[in-house]
């Protein structure tokens, strides 16, 4: 699939951009419609929301899109017009980049102890919106009886929520090892 994003407007924050596509495209091989991963300045309650776009419900569409995805949404009949938005919100990406209190703002979530607290968050928080992005196109994969060692750490009683979940807890060692490896054996 296809992956565009707008981080070239969010230089502080210091992901490879190329490195980030690769992982997610190494990972996602379920997914094939295009994938916009938008990091969102004004997204501040939730860490991150994923939705499947239409092209064709745009007057506007963001530059990205429309100069790296469109012809693949418009051409490749399978993506029937469609791609995912992917967005991450800037005030919580920042917050984990400055490392500043950020632990508490995750300590809910499964998160192993980490010398890189910054990628370790983005991954996890990606293979939430991924799965999502998964589950539009091929279904929930995982259920909580299946994993009942994580109970303690789901946040919602609704079975995609649970899907997105067991995916980060499951996915987010090996997107950190892909980025890394792609990123020349570094994060930074
Ligand atoms: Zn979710």
């Amino acid at each position: 699939m296809i992956v565009a994003t707008n981080l070239e407007h969010f230089i502080n924050l210091k992901i490879n951009e190329s490195a980030l596509i690769e992982t997610i495209q190494n990972k996602w091989t379920n997914i094939k419609v295009p994938i916009f991963i938008y990091v969102d300045t004004k997204l501040k309650k939730a860490h991150g929301l994923h939705a499947c776009r239409n092209i064709k419900d745009y007057v506007k569409l963001p530059k990205k899109v429309s100069s790296v995805l469109m012809s693949e949404v418009l051409n490749n009949k399978d993506n029937k017009n469609h791609f995912h938005r992917i967005s991450l919100s800037y005030d919580f990406l920042k917050m984990a980049r400055n490392g500043r209190c950020f632990a508490k703002e995750v300590s809910d979530w499964y998160i192993k102890e980490s010398n890189n607290m910054f990628y370790t968050y983005l991954m996890f928080l990606l293979s939430h919106e991924l799965q999502h992005a998964d589950q539009t196109e091929n279904g929930t994969k995982f259920k909580i009886d299946d994993y009942p060692q994580y109970k303690n750490f789901m946040f919602s009683d609704d079975h995609k929520e649970i899907d997105a979940e067991i995916s980060s807890i499951l996915s987010y060692e090996e997107m950190l090892k892909f980025y890394k490896e792609i990123n020349g054996g570094t994060f930074d």
